[in-house]
């Protein structure tokens, strides 16, 4: 335990210290708001190999039936109902202190812009459940809108201009990333001279690679996750308590 609060003091002097803190933020910060994360111990993933399928961009625009479901899991989407936890909170303080640089996140639940972050500040690598696009013409629109359709009978609803098929603003796997995203999130990262990852498993590329970029440019690396990540070997200190106890600890 000495040891544990060793290592907060430790990265609380790097934060107070620090002019240029980024944080990278996963689908771990968001499990204590009650929205589940894909590869811990009790993610989607983990509990139903094939729910991958809902996400593979592949299988969506192929196939109706996964389609249908994934609407009907969008409509239940814990986001509708989660509230920004313990750790959000201290991210959004960490803003107002003025020290956070940028917020890099690969969650999709809009939940660190409910919790104060400034839109501005939040680099969405992998987009946003909010909002739906076309899959032809490219329109984006709020996803409550859409989902108001499905309460009204279509099960998968097309788009209203053109009739390509709508699928949640994501980055479904096997979708190309938004480049000038990741440049941006990447160019942030490089800047950094304290850079903080929280609850990701690392494995999601390239973005993972923003921890080694931000390291060899000289930052302070601290990776604060429940479970052991590729990178542990390079970070500066690791800490694995629960995330909405351990950030208000160290930012606030
Ligand atoms: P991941 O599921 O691969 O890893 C999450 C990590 O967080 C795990 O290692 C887990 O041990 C850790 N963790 C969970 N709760 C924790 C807690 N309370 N305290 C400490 N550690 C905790 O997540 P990832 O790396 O973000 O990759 C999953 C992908 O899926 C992302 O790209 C993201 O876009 C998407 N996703 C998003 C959401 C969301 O928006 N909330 C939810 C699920 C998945």
């Amino acid at each position: 335990m000495a040891g544990v609060e060793a290592s907060i003091d430790r990265v609380r002097g790097w934060v107070e210290a620090a002019e240029r803190v980024v944080v990278l933020t996963g689908a771990g910060i968001s499990t204590e708001s009650g929205i589940p994360d894909f590869r811990g111990p009790q993610g989607v993933w983990t509990r139903d190999p094939q729910a991958e399928k809902l996400s593979n961009i592949r299988y969506y625009m192929a196939d109706a039936e996964i389609r249908k479901k994934a609407w009907q899991a969008r409509l239940v989407h814990p986001a509708w109902e989660a509230q920004p936890n313990a750790g959000h909170a201290a991210i959004a303080a960490l803003e107002r202190r003025g020290k956070l640089h940028a917020l890099i996140t690969q969650n999709i639940d809009g939940l660190h812009q409910k919790a104060g972050n400034s839109p501005e500040r939040v680099i969405e690598v992998h987009g946003t459940v909010l909002r739906v696009v076309c899959m032809s013409c490219g329109w984006k629109g709020p996803m409550q809108e859409t989902l108001v359709r499905l309460l009204t009978g279509e099960e998968d609803p097309p788009c209203s201009l053109c009739g390509g098929i709508l699928k949640s603003d994501t980055i479904s796997f096997g979708q190309s990333l938004i480049p000038e995203v990741i440049d941006r999130a990447m160019r942030c990262a490089a800047e950094a001279d304290c850079f903080i990852a929280v609850g990701s498993s690392l494995q999601v590329y390239p973005i993972a690679g923003a921890v080694a970029e931000a390291k060899a440019a000289g930052a302070r690396v601290v990776i604060v996750n429940a479970e052991p990540t590729p990178f542990d070997d390079i970070a500066d200190a690791l800490l694995s308590g629960a995330i909405g106890r351990t950030l208000p600890r160290i930012f606030q």
